[in-house]
C-alpha cells in the first residue's frame, strides 16, 4: 500500500461520488438541454447538485455555477469582473502567496496594461486586512485573496477582509479550493462576492469546479456559446462530474466536524515528530489556524526534490508544495514571500493528509523520513561543511 500524503494536489474519488456518477457515464448519455425524459433526469441531477453545493456554503442555488476546474473558476472571476466593471478602473489587489491560477492570471493581465498590487504576507503567510484596506484605490475593481494556502495551509482572515471590501463597494473573490470540504465556509459570514472551488480537492472527480457568484455581482462570462449555466458558462454540462462533485461535497460536509479534528490531530502529531526527531527542521506556516491536513517542513542542507524522489522509491508520495512547479528549480514564490532563504525554500516538503490517512501511516512515514534525510545529509556538501565547523574549533583552523 503506498503512503499517500499529497491530498492537497488531488484526493482519491469517494466511492459514493463514483456511484453517483456511474449512470451519467453509462446509460444516461443525454444532453441535459434536450427535452425528452432521460435528459430531464440529467437536468434534474444538475439542479440537485446545485442545491447541495449552495446549502454547503450558505448560498442560494441560483448563485452557483459549474465550471471545468478550479483554475477555470479563478480565471473567470478575475477576468470576468475586470471586463464587466471596466469603467471603474484597471487595478486589482491580490497577495504574493496565491496559487498559480491567480498569480499567473494577474501576471498576464499586467502585460495587458492592468495594475496589480501583490500584498506581502508575514512569516506565517498571513496577509493583513489593514494592508488590503490601504491598497484600495479609486480605480480598484477587484480584490482576490486565497482563503487557505495550498502550500503552507495558512487560513486568511477572510471575514475581516470581506468587511473592508463590502464597505468599499469592491468585488471580493476568494480562491477557496483548499478550504471547501475541509473547513467551514459560509459566503454570507465571509462577505465574499465570488468564491471558487474544485471537486478533486475534496474526494470528487477531476475536471469540474464551481463558482459562487453573489446575486447582483457584475461579471462577464469567460466562455461564450450556448445558454448553459444561465448564459454565464457556455458548454454542455459535465453531468457526471457535477453529480460527483455534489456527492463528494455532501460526504465531506457531513463528516467535516469529525474529520477536521481527526486529521488536525494527525497533522500535529507529524509536525511534532518531525521537529523532535529530525534535527535542523523548520515548520513553514502557522502552528494553529492552518488547514487540517497541511504539514510543510524545511529540511536544512538537502533539496526537497531529492527527498521526494527518495521517499517515492520507498513508496511514499508527497510534494514540494505546488504540483504546477515541480520539475522547476525555482524556489516556491509562497515560501520566499514568507521570507525563507532560497536554501530553506528549496528544502521544503509538503505532506498533505486526507481521509484515508491513519496514525500508523505517520509512524511509517517517520521511519522513512529519518532514514532518507540522514542518507541525503550524508551526501550533502552543505551538511559536511556544517559538521566540520561544529567539530573543529575555529582556533585550530589557521
Ligand atoms: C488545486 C488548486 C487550484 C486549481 O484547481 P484545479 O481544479 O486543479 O484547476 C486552485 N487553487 C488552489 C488553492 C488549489 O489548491
Amino acid at each position: 500500500m503506498p503512503l499517500y500524503f499529497d491530498n492537497a494536489a488531488s484526493t482519491p474519488l469517494h466511492a459514493s461520488a463514483l456511484a453517483a456518477m456511474m449512470p451519467y457515464l453509462s446509460d444516461n448519455y443525454t444532453n441535459p438541454s434536450s427535452i425528452y425524459t432521460p435528459a430531464r433526469a440529467a437536468r434534474k441531477a444538475i439542479d440537485e447538485a446545485r442545491v447541495t453545493v449552495a446549502s454547503t456554503i450558505n448560498a442560494k442555488p441560483e448563485e452557483i455555477y459549474f465550471t471545468g476546474s478550479g483554475t477555470e473558476a479563478i480565471n473567470w472571476a478575475i477576468r470576468g469582473v475586470l471586463e464587466a466593471q471596466a469603467q471603474k478602473g484597471r487595478h486589482v489587489v491580490t497577495t504574493a502567496a496565491e496559487h498559480h491560477a491567480t498569480l499567473y492570471t494577474c501576471k498576464h493581465l499586467e502585460k495587458l496594461g492592468y495594475e496589480i498590487t501583490y500584498l506581502p504576507v508575514d512569516a506565517e503567510g498571513y496577509v493583513a486586512p489593514e494592508a488590503v484596506s490601504a491598497a484600495i484605490r479609486n480605480d480598484t475593481v477587484l480584490v482576490s485573496i486565497i482563503m487557505a494556502n495550498n502550500e503552507v495551509g495558512t487560513i486568511q482572515p477572510m471575514a475581516a477582509i470581506g468587511e473592508i471590501t463590502r464597505k468599499a463597494g469592491i468585488t471580493l473573490h476568494t480562491d477557496a479550493v483548499q478550504a471547501v470540504g475541509h473547513i467551514q465556509v459560509d459566503v454570507e459570514a465571509l462577505q465574499v462576492d465570488i468564491l471558487s472551488l474544485s471537486a478533486h480537492k475534496f474526494y470528487g472527480p477531476k475536471g469540474v469546479g464551481a463558482q459562487y457568484i453573489k446575486k447582483g455581482t457584475r461579471i462577464a462570462p469567460l466562455l461564450i456559446g450556448g445558454a448553459q449555466e444561465r448564459g454565464r458558462r457556455a458548454g454542455t454540462e459535465n453531468v457526471a462530474g457535477i453529480v460527483g462533485l455534489a456527492a463528494a461535497l455532501s460526504v465531506s460536509a457531513a463528516e467535516m466536524a469529525g474529520e477536521e479534528l481527526r486529521i488536525s490531530a494527525l497533522r500535529d502529531m507529524l509536525i511534532n515528530e518531525i521537529l523532535a526527531r529530525i534535527p535542523h527542521t523548520r515548520l513553514n506556516g502557522p502552528r494553529t489556524n492552518r488547514l487540517p491536513g497541511n504539514v510543510n517542513v524545511s529540511f536544512s542542507f538537502i533539496e526537497g526534490e531529492s527527498l521526494l524522489l527518495h521517499l517515492d522509491m520507498l513508496g511514499c508520495q508527497a510534494s514540494t508544495g505546488s504540483a504546477c512547479s515541480s520539475g522547476a528549480l525555482a524556489p516556491s514564490h509562497v515560501l520566499t514571500a514568507m521570507g525563507l532563504s532560497h536554501e530553506l525554500a528549496n528544502g521544503a516538503i509538503r505532506f498533505s493528509l486526507g481521509r484515508d490517512n491513519t496514525a500508523q501511516d505517520i509512524d511509517n512515514l517517520m521511519v522513512m523520513l529519518e532514514k532518507s534525510v540522514a542518507r541525503l545529509r550524508e551526501l550533502s556538501p552543505l551538511y559536511d561543511d556544517f559538521c566540520k565547523n561544529l567539530l573543529v574549533p575555529p582556533t585550530k583552523e589557521a
